[in-house]
């Protein structure tokens, strides 16, 4: 298996390293995708038209207690479909993270937990500890973004 490979396992994603970064507190991984369509989220229609290339920065699980930030490399695509109301759709990384999110999906959950267990500042000095730092504030909107779960009577 190529090294390559297995970080992407790794990372659980199938967007393929390009480049590695070590700095004392922080890892940096650039991603690229290797796939060579991506489904427009409106109508479903596969496209291979590349419109143009956009960045995108997310935080990720510590390694070896350093940060780690993802770079993704991904595209946007013209939408086959002359029907379809989107006519440019950005490349998603589904299992990764939200749309628009600024940290992957495993982050966000750490941190929403963090916050179930301790709250919001004390979960920010442990998550700080744990090198993958977030506001009180934020720990707190994390919490917040989940919707409870009504409880069953019976
Ligand atoms: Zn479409």
């Amino acid at each position: 298996m190529l090294s390559s490979d297995l970080l992407s396992q790794i990372l659980g994603t199938t967007l393929v390293p390009t480049d590695l970064v070590f700095a004392p507190d922080l890892i940096v991984v650039a991603l690229a995708s290797r796939a060579e369509s991506a489904p427009c989220p409106i109508c479903g229609q596969r496209s291979d038209r590349v419109h143009s290339r956009y960045r995108r920065v997310i935080a990720d699980l510590p390694i070896c207690g350093r940060q780690l930030a993802l770079i993704l490399r991904l595209r946007k695509f013209l939408c086959p479909n002359a029907g379809c109301p989107r006519r440019i759709f950005c490349e998603r990384v589904h299992g990764l993270a939200a749309t628009h999110a600024r940290s992957t999906t495993r982050l966000a959950q750490l941190q929403r937990m963090l916050g179930l267990a301790l709250g919001g500042e004390p979960g920010s000095r442990l998550a700080g500890e744990l090198a993958v730092p977030i506001s009180g504030d934020t720990i707190l909107r994390r919490v917040k973004a989940v919707p409870a779960v009504p409880l069953r009577v019976e």
